[in-house]
């Protein structure tokens, strides 16, 4: 696997990922997303939306404000909940996540359910260093809200204060009523939803991994209490066979069950999908069984009824939920980490090759005409044609070595040459970015050929 630096350093020439505010010299921890980035959210995000939503088991979709009544919450439990372990370093006033210094320390650690004071404890007692300064004197912890806080309205006071969500869900939640009078939907169902969040994180960083301001893509899903580790075992099958099917090597992922005590205290079973990122294994996707939790807190702060009558059998009761919940660029992170290589080629050569699934790469084709002044305005046709259903792009530039090589570091899976042939018959090459082969192919055939190649 490539390095991280590597990685940035492709995202920023390539035109996959920039730095934020760059002309100001920054703005930390913050990505814009360039060309082929925005495409590559775009299909991930469609990706999911296929399997999660339309491909789904009863699923529906939502797109909720990003700000909500703050009531919403105090009823969730992030107004007094949502925060992390903040310790400072006396020295160098370097602030850091306490869980994380700890198993950066000790990888088998699990601070998760600890408290505070085992935490600083812990960290005492191992003598674990400031990164920065090298001293071990440290304050002690104190937990740090990482909702953003902002102000709606012209006046800034606290009666005007206002947050941005840190998920997606809980606009899910308090609209389970709307969702389910409107689509007469019967238990078990689910709500997709995709859309941006804000945690204002202490330690983001690793590129993409961990920011500020990001996107999730949440699905809620509603069913009778006593089937949610049923169904939360098949969400998770459904998860892995997600990544699967769209290349992610097997030997890149674990899953990391939590165990009873790290648990959070609405939840009778958690698991984490671990993707193998260049610093070790670390989080990609959660998926959450949350009982009635927040239904029932929404419910008990509104007064507002969110119990559900099963037709079948009369009963009425406020249906448990399984959440899995995983963020974009997240995922872009990982399909580009899990494609990204540098291949040795027979005779000494070398290429970039980005190895990405035809319906996530940025562009599915690459329309190249041999010699422009022959060529061009048959290749240009068929480009036209083809970019009425796929994202594709037009390459005159350079000899068509290169303009094979440059398609190979971006992923496009198929290099389309127009030549003197296709002035006689109507014929192309295909070339194949994983193998290098080329073959003959009528022009007609070109738009089934690359939609066969999107499924998955
Ligand atoms: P952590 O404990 O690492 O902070 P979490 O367990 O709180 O993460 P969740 O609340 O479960 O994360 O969020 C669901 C998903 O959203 C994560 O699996 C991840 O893919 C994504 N995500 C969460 N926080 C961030 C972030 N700050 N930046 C990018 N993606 C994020």
């Amino acid at each position: 696997m490539v390095t991280l630096e590597y990685l940035v350093q492709y995202a920023k020439q390539t035109g996959f990922i920039f730095q934020g505010s760059e002309i100001y010299g920054g703005l930390a921890n913050t990505w814009d997303y360039g060309p082929l980035g925005t495409n590559l959210k775009k299909n991930i995000k469609e990706a999911w939306l296929k399997k999660f939503l339309r491909q789904g088991p009863n699923i529906v979709g939502l797109d909720s404000s990003i700000l909500l009544n703050p009531l919403v919450w105090q009823a969730s439990g992030h107004l007094s909940g949502f925060s992390d372990p903040l310790i400072e370093n006396k020295t160098s006033n370097q602030r850091y996540r306490a869980d994380k210094l700890i198993l950066e320390h000790d990888p088998n650690a699990k601070p998760d359910g600890w408290t505070l004071e085992q935490m600083y404890q812990y960290i005492i007692d191992n003598k674990i260093k400031d990164p920065v300064s090298g001293t071990t004197d440290w304050l002690p912890i104190r937990k740090f809200n990482m909702m953003f806080k902002t102000f709606q309205g012209v006046v800034e006071d606290t009666a005007n204060e206002v947050y941005l969500r840190p998920e997606t869900a809980q606009g899910i939640f308090i609209n389970f009523k709307n969702i389910q009078r409107t689509t007469r939907k019967k238990v078990p169902f689910g709500v997709a939803q995709v859309g941006k969040s804000f945690r204002n994180e202490i330690t983001p960083g690793n590129f993409i991994f961990r920011t500020r301001e990001f996107e999730q893509m949440e699905l809620e899903f509603f069913c009778k209490p006593g089937t949610e580790i049923e169904w939360f075992n098949w969400w998770l099958e459904y998860m892995k066979q997600f990544l699967l099917n769209l290349g992610i090597k097997e030997e890149n992922l674990k899953f990391e069950p939590h165990a009873k005590e790290a648990l959070s205290h609405y939840s009778n079973a958690t698991t984490d999908i671990e993707f193998k990122y260049p610093w070790g294994f670390d989080e990609l996707w959660g998926l959450a069984s949350r009982t009635s939790f927040d239904l029932t807190q929404h419910q008990n702060l509104s007064k507002e009824d969110m119990t559900y009558l099963d037709p079948e059998t009369n009963e009425r009761y406020i249906p448990y939920v399984v959440e899995p919940a995983v963020g974009v660029e997240r995922l872009a992170l990982v399909f580009l980490l899990n494609g990204l290589e540098e291949q040795e080629l027979p005779g000494g050569d070398s290429r970039q090759l980005l190895r990405i699934h035809p319906a996530l790469a940025p562009y599915k084709a690459a329309i190249l005409p041999l010699m422009k002044k022959d060529h061009g305005a048959k290749a240009d046709e068929i480009y036209k044609k083809l970019a009425e259903n796929f994202d594709v792009v037009y390459d005159e530039t350079q000899n068509i070595g290169k303009r094979y090589r440059r398609q190979d570091a971006i992923g496009t899976p198929f290099c389309i040459t127009v030549d003197h042939q296709t002035m006689e018959d109507n014929t192309v090459t295909v070339r194949f970015r994983d193998t290098m082969e080329q073959i003959r192919m009528d022009v007609d055939k070109l738009e089934s050929f690359i939609r066969e190649s999107l499924k998955f």
